[in-house]
């Protein structure tokens, strides 16, 4: 048996991304991954939203998946495109980016963070006690670990051994996907009830093509083949363009359950095996690494002693909210694709209104995971939501703020007179600096807001609080969120 602080259960991206930010705090940790490589049977998640981006701008490592994908300037809410070009973020766009690519860029990066990927094993048990999880492994080997978190996808195997609920809503429709030749050229697009065909190389065009179909029937025995994919093609569109040669056929569903816990004593759940829901909207993998962004930090400093173990409540406290709302609004654009008149007509309906400005910088800000808003209670509309990325003049000269988050540590952002403030009870944790920021303020669908004195910004780039560095409450923020003041020695 091997000890590590923590170990991951699955090597998707929300596993990589959360190992990626204990192997920043400086944590001993190793995934656990059942693929013999990282490479993906399937293209699955097709692009990357606002703020994902932005998590990864706050590393430092955007580039690297900008690089690779095209920008669009519009979300599609059940289909219909909302344009996002006016939103106050570097990154108003959605990036087309294949997971596929996406988990191998991620993966380089975990490797460059020398954190160890253990391949070709499952998780299949765990028993827990008061200080560690004994993690039972595929091959009879273990790992001993001060918490485990199954980040191990939709058929969470740590979710089913911690015991935690998965309540939601069975499948009302099933959808066909493959990739697959075509002889003759299909008709590309979107069709009305969901679903179409694309070509997989979205610069180059021609095929492969990528084919998502609804199908009739909900309830399926055994894997669909190429002849289901034919018959449905000829279904939908009278002919199946001569389809041969597929990469792979699958299907997914609109099933939608939540774990009732993210976090069941040392075990926590993160990404799909949290919450599943069909993929209207593109949400899925970024609420995982948004999930991941938020844990990682958290748990350091649990496992560091910097902070009690209920710091680990927070996690589900903000984040259970975050996938009930996904799961929520996937859900209604399901309903709205439903290819019959009625449905036809409230769809019509929907995409009037949110051709008005405020409905869709709200529904653009949803999807995009630009408005999330975390409830540190009353305050400076900051307060539990995601810092913006200023420019800023520092002792060292301009920067922006997403750079000072690089290492994921706290920032204590002084924009008042410089040295005000004695940080050194939290210096080892927080990071105090002197700035200075002239233009305006401003926040996705709330638009401009006060410019505070200073701002608390947590390593996952929520702000934990805002005010003026007398303010009596600001060593109690830094107490709740990095741990107990410490006296210099
Ligand atoms: C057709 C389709 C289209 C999609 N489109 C989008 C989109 O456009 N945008 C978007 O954001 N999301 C989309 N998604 C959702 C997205 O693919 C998932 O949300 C995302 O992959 C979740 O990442 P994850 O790391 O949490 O889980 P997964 O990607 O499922 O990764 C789990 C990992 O755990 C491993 N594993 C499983 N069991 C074990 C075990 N017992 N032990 C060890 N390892 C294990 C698996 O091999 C896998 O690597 C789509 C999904 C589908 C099916």
């Amino acid at each position: 048996m091997t000890d590590h602080a923590v170990v991951i259960a699955g090597g998707g991206p929300t596993g990589l991304m959360l190992a990626g930010e204990l192997a920043l705090a400086g944590i001993d940790v190793v995934i656990v991954e059942r693929r013999p490589s990282q490479d993906l049977d399937g293209s699955r998640a097709g692009g990357l939203h606002s703020r994902t981006i932005e998590v990864l701008d706050q590393r430092g490592i955007a580039e690297r998946f900008l690089s690779e994908g095209q920008k669009h300037p519009s979300v599609g809410y059940a289909y219909i495109p909302l344009n996002i070009s006016d939103f106050p973020t570097r990154h108003n766009y959605l990036l087309a980016l294949w997971q596929s690519r996406f988990e191998h860029i991620l993966a380089g990066w975990i490797d460059e963070l020398r954190v160890p990927i253990l391949r070709g094993r499952e998780v299949v048990g765990l028993a827990q006690d008061d200080v560690g999880v004994d993690v039972e492994l595929s091959g009879d080997t273990s790992f001993r670990a001060q918490y485990l978190v199954g980040c191990d996808g939709g058929r969470s195997a740590v979710r089913q051994a911690a015991g935690i609920d998965f309540p939601g809503l069975d499948p009302s429709t099933s959808w066909m996907i493959a990739e697959v030749e075509m002889d003759e050229q299909p008709e590309i697009g979107v069709r009305p009830e969901g679903g179409g065909i694309g070509p997989v190389n979205r610069v180059d065009g021609g095929g492969p093509f990528g084919v998502v179909l609804k199908e009739r029937q909900v309830d399926h025995t055994g894997k669909p083949t190429l002849q289901d994919l034919s018959a449905a093609l000829t279904v939908a569109y009278g002919t199946d363009f001569g389809a041969h040669s597929p990469t792979w056929i699958s299907r997914f569903t609109d099933m939608s359950r939540q774990a009732a816990s993210y976090r069941q004593g040392r075990v926590l759940l993160g990404g799909d095996a949290a919450h599943v829901h069909p993929p209207q909207g593109g949400q899925g993998l970024n609420t995982g690494v948004q999930d991941a962004v938020n844990l990682g930090w958290k748990l350091a400093q649990v496992v560091d002693k910097r902070s009690p173990e209920d710091l680990l409540d927070t996690y589900h406290a903000e984040r259970h909210p975050v996938g009930a709302r996904v799961l929520h609004n996937t859900m209604a654009q399901v309903a709205l694709s439903n290819p019959d008149d009625r449905h036809r007509a409230l769809h019509d309906t929907m995409t009037e209104l949110l051709g008005m400005d405020e409905p869709r910088r709200r529904f653009a800000a949803m999807l995009s995971g630009l408005d999330i808003h975390y409830d540190l209670g009353e305050g400076h509309p900051l307060l539990g939501r995601r810092m913006p990325d200023l420019d800023v003049h520092t002792a060292d000269g301009p920067t922006r703020v997403y750079s000072l988050l690089r290492s994921a540590r706290p920032v204590l952002l002084n924009l008042g007179e410089p040295g005000g403030y004695d940080i050194s009870p939290w210096a080892s944790r927080v990071r105090l600096v002197d700035a200075e920021h002239d233009g305006p303020w401003e926040l996705p669908v709330l638009g401009e807001v006060a410019a505070p004195r200073a701002v608390l910004i947590r390593p996952d780039g929520h702000v934990a609080w805002t005010g003026d560095l007398t303010d009596p409450e600001l060593p109690r923020a830094l107490a709740t969120w990095f741990g107990a003041a410490t006296v210099a020695r």
